[in-house]
């Protein structure tokens, strides 16, 4: 099997180091492994993604010598296709409509945040049928139900240093954590999550490089793509760079924007070191 993996920023902001170290440890593994590195833009928040950090991502990434084959995969193409999924769900019974918190249903539609994982939902409107749905309900995976319908609990690979090793998929914890996810919306938006766990399959990724950050929205991405009929792939999660302070650093952190380092004259080699690679 031919090493594929990639790197999906969400283009509402500029690069900082903390991409610039997973973007280049994704490019540095695919590399030695004579393998291929794929740019994927995942813009399905379509309110808040913007053409300019696109450009802009694209430009920081090329200065850090990082190559891929062009044009990137750019989600905002591809809803009809994670439509088709949410629908495959929706026919397995799996999914129910609810109209319960905005606030709820837009931290799992954007990119998430370290620690953001949507907690467990009290399941107030899981006795509802999907013919119920109104305009504007959100779909939400009835997770109990999901878990039930596999034969056996599926399980991942992950192959970097925090949490090495084989998972397999722990129910009470998945219900304690994720909870019954929001997994988009009838009209055609569907959670990040979903997506990009779906362009992973698309894409033939062998080994998703991220941060550790998403290490809680993997089991429910491996819980999803085996209720669709796909083989997970491996995951390598990493560690965070982090401010002096211990804070994660965040798209709004401009001052370790890589453009930032850029105009005062730093090179790619220079944030290397930085960042340890
Ligand atoms: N688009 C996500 C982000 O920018 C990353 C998703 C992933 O690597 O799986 O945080």
């Amino acid at each position: 099997m031919i090493f594929r993996t990639r790197f999906a920023p969400s283009p509402t902001g500029p690069l900082h180091l903390g991409h610039a170290y997973s973007a280049i440890l994704a490019h540095d593994r695919a590399k030695a492994q004579g393998g291929t590195f794929l740019l994927r833009i995942e813009d399905t928040d379509l309110e808040r993604s913007k053409d300019k950090w696109i450009a802009a991502i694209a430009d920081d990434l090329r200065w850090l010598c990082l190559t891929w084959p062009e044009p990137p995969l750019r989600q905002s193409d591809h809803l009809p296709r994670y439509q088709k999924a949410v629908d495959q769900l929706a026919h397995m019974d799996l999914l129910y409509p609810c109209s319960c918190s905005r606030t709820d249903i837009r931290a799992a539609l954007s990119a998430p945040q370290e620690g953001a994982i949507p907690g467990p939902y009290p399941g107030t409107c899981r006795h509802r049928p999907l013919s119920d749905h109104k305009p504007g309900d959100a779909l939400r995976l009835d997770l109990s139900a999901a878990l039930d319908h596999l034969p056996t609990l599926p399980s991942f690979t992950d192959t970097g240093p925090i949490h090495p090793g084989h998972h397999s998929l722990d129910p009470t914890h998945l219900i304690e954590t994720s909870g019954d996810v929001v997994i988009g919306r009838k009209e055609g938006i569907t959670a990040y999550f979903l997506a990009s766990a779906l362009d992973d399959i698309y894409e033939n990724i062998t080994e998703v490089i991220r941060g550790e950050d998403l290490f809680d929205f993997t089991p429910i991405q491996v819980l999803l793509l085996t209720l669709l009929g796909h083989r997970p792939p491996d995951y390598h999660h990493h560690r965070l760079i982090r401010d002096e302070h211990g804070k994660r650093l965040a798209k709004r952190d401009d001052a370790r924007a890589i453009a930032k380092y850029r105009a005062d004259g730093l090179s790619p080699q220079d944030i290397r070191q930085m960042i340890g690679l």
